[in-house]
């Protein structure tokens, strides 16, 4: 994955190159079995250059811990960069960060992509595009050559807080299907 980052790096195939601070590529285990996906770094993630370590990888590390979720795990988003006030990324801005996406997922082929969010979901899911991501989730489709699993955003568990249960028990679900 090496020149792949090298690459990653210096990108300017969209306009957020000239806001973000650093491109935030992933973290984890880069032979994993299971990566995560979410939509886009926020501030914490633009500042350090990582992956959900703001409240919301907070919160999945809670989760993890809560289940003793033990299986190693890669987790990157759909963009590398972050869109500025944490907008929704532009369609024109994911068709052109996606092949990063596609090339880590070549790379690592994993047997199961989480999806966090109704973006995510939609972009790796797109026949299910138009379904709400609370229909859609907690459920595993095959898509010839891997598994997705959709899952809210841990972002919108922290809005709405009476969801935290079935978040963990979808995360509950993931983990036995794994194992
Ligand atoms: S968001 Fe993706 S396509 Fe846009 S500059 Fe960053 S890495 Fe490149």
């Amino acid at each position: 994955m090496i020149a792949t980052k090298e690459m990653l790096r210096c990108c300017r195939r969209c306009g957020l190159y000239r806001t973000r601070r650093n491109v935030v590529i992933g973290r984890g285990d880069p032979n994993a079995g299971v990566v995560f996906v979410g939509e886009a770094p926020g501030e914490k993630e633009d500042e350090q250059g990582l992956p959900f370590v703001g409240r919301a990888g907070g919160l999945l590390d809670f989760v993890m811990r809560e289940i003793s979720f033990e299986i190693p795990y890669y987790i990157t988003n759909i963009l590398k960069c972050r869109p500025p006030n944490n907008r929704n990324p532009d369609s024109g801005e994911i068709e052109r960060c996606l092949p990063w996406l596609i090339s880590q997922l070549e790379i690592i082929s994993p047997s199961c992509v989480v999806t966090l969010g109704g973006i995510a979901a939609s972009v790796l899911l797109p026949s299910l595009k138009a379904r709400r991501i609370s229909a859609i989730k907690g459920k595993f489709y095959n898509t010839g050559t891997t598994v997705i699993y959709p899952m809210w955003h841990p972002a919108y568990v922290l809005r709405n807080k009476s969801r935290l249960k079935e978040f963990i028990m979808d995360f509950h679900l993931l983990k036995v299907n794994l194992k």
